[in-house]
C-alpha cells in the first residue's frame, strides 16, 4: 500500500470508548456501594443497632458525595482512599457489633489488593497498609473468640454470611478487572506511542514522505518480488533558483506540493521517500518499466502544469526523472545507480523530461 506503515494502533474509537467506560466506572461503583450501605442501614435500624445504623448513615453520605465528586473532579485516588478507610472501619465495627458469624470481616480480605491501586509514592507504604488489613482481620478474630460479643443481631447469620461473602467476592472480581483494564489501557497507550515514534522515525517531517532509512525494508521486499521492481528518481529542476528568487519558505511549499503530486500519481504499491534535499525516490515493487515510465511521465506533466504561487507571485517548476527496472534479485544499489545515471542524462539533455533508457 502507498506509504502505509503497518503498526498496531489504538483507534480513536478505542480511546474514546475506554475513556467513556472509565468516566462511568467509579460513579457506578460509588452508587452501588451506597445502595448496599443503605440496605445495611435498614437492617441495623430494624435490629435496634442504632450505633451501626448511624455509621451507615455516614457511609451512605460518603458514597453519595463520592458519586458527585468523581463525576465532577475525576479524582479517583481520593475516592478510593476514602472508600478503603470507610470499608475497613465499617467491617471492623460491624464484626464487633454483630459477631464473626455474620461475615462482615470478609470485607477486610477483599480490601487487601486495594492499597496497590492507590498510586502511592512509596511501595513499602502499600505493603504496610495491606499487611495492616491482614493483621486487623486476625486480631478481630481473636477479639471475637475471647469476648462473647455476638448475639447482638437476632437475624439468622447464615443469610448474612452468604451475602457478605458474595459481596466480598464481587469486590475482588471488580478490583481484579480494574487492574486488568488499567494494564490494557497502558498497553494500548504504549502501542500508540510506539506507532507514533515509529512513524516519526521513518517519516520526513516536511513532506510527510518516508525518509531514506525507512526504505531499507521495502527495498529488501521489492528485490525478492517475482516480477522484479522499478525505481523512479526525481530531481527538481533549478530548485536553487526557486529558493534564491522566492525564498526558502516558497521552496519548502513547492517541495510539499510536488510530494503531493507524486503521491497522487503513483500506483497503490508505490513506496515513496524523500531521497535527498530535493530528490524524491519512488520504489515500484512488481511494476514493469513500461508502467513505471507511465507513472514518471504523468508526474512530470502534472508538476509542469501546476501553478505554484507564493506571496502573490506565480511561477512554474519542472522535474527530471530517471527510471530503471531490475528483475528479481538485483541489488537496490545497482537499480538506484541506473536511475541516477538516467536522471543526470535527463538534466544534461535539457531537464523537464523522463529518461528510461541509457541510449
Ligand atoms: P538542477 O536542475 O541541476 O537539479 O539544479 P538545482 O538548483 O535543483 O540543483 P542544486 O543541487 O544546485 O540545488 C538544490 C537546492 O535544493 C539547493 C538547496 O538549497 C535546495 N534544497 C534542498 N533541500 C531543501 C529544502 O528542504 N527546502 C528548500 N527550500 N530547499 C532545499
Ligand atoms: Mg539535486
Ligand atoms: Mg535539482
Amino acid at each position: 500500500m502507498k506509504n502505509d506503515i503497518a503498526v498496531t494502533d489504538m483507534t480513536a474509537a478505542d480511546a474514546g470508548g475506554s475513556a467513556a467506560v472509565h468516566r462511568l466506572f467509579y460513579p457506578v461503583v460509588s452508587a452501588v456501594t451506597m445502595l448496599i450501605h443503605f440496605m445495611y442501614l435498614v437492617m441495623f435500624f430494624s435490629e435496634g443497632l442504632y450505633f451501626m445504623a448511624g455509621v451507615n448513615v455516614f457511609s451512605v453520605l460518603i458514597y453519595l458525595v463520592g458519586i458527585v465528586y468523581i463525576s465532577k473532579s475525576n479524582k479517583v485516588i481520593t475516592f478510593m482512599q476514602t472508600a478503603l478507610l470507610e470499608i475497613i472501619v465499617h467491617a471492623v465495627l460491624a464484626t464487633l457489633f454483630a459477631g464473626w458469624d455474620y461475615g462482615f470481616q470478609m470485607f477486610l480480605i477483599c480490601m487487601l489488593p486495594v492499597p496497590y491501586m492507590l498510586s502511592l509514592k512509596s511501595k513499602n507504604l502499600m505493603h504496610i497498609i495491606s499487611v495492616s488489613i491482614l493483621m486487623t482481620f486476625i486480631i478481630l478474630k481473636l477479639v471475637c473468640v475471647s469476648t462473647d460479643i455476638k448475639k447482638e443481631l437476632s437475624a439468622d447469620p447464615t443469610g448474612w454470611y452468604i451475602f457478605n461473602s458474595f459481596m466480598s467476592f464481587v469486590v475482588i472480581i471488580v478490583v481484579t478487572n480494574n487492574f486488568m483494564n488499567k494494564n490494557l489501557s497502558l498497553n494500548l497507550a504504549l502501542a500508540k506511542q510506539n506507532a507514533d515514534l515509529q512513524k516519526a522515525a521513518s517519516t520526513d517531517s516536511l513532506t510527510g514522505l518516508f525518509n531514506r532509512r525507512a526504505m531499507n525494508e521495502p527495498f529488501r521486499i521489492a528485490c525478492s518480488n517475482e516480477n522484479g521492481y522499478s525505481v523512479a528518481l526525481l530531481d527538481i529542476d533549478y530548485f536553487k533558483k526557486i529558493n534564491d528568487t522566492y525564498g526558502h519558505d516558497a521552496g519548502d511549499m513547492a517541495l510539499v506540493r510536488i510530494s503531493e503530486i507524486v503521491m497522487a500519481d503513483s500506483p497503490s504499491e508505490a513506496c515513496i521517500c524523500r531521497w535527498g534535499g530535493e530528490e524524491i525516490l519512488i520504489l515500484l515493487p512488481g511494476v514493469s518499466k513500461k508502467r513505471a515510465a507511465e507513472t514518471a511521465r504523468k508526474i512530470c506533466t502534472d508538476v509542469a502544469d501546476e501553478n505554484f504561487e507564493w506571496e502573490g507571485k506565480r511561477f512554474s517548476i519542472t522535474v527530471t526523472i530517471g527510471v530503471s527496472y531490475s528483475p528479481k534479485g538485483v541489488e537496490k544499489e545497482q537499480t538506484i545507480r541506473m536511475a541516477d545515471n538516467r536522471l543526470y542524462k535527463g538534466k544534461a539533455d535539457g531537464r523537464n523530461r523522463i529518461v528510461v533508457d541509457d541510449t
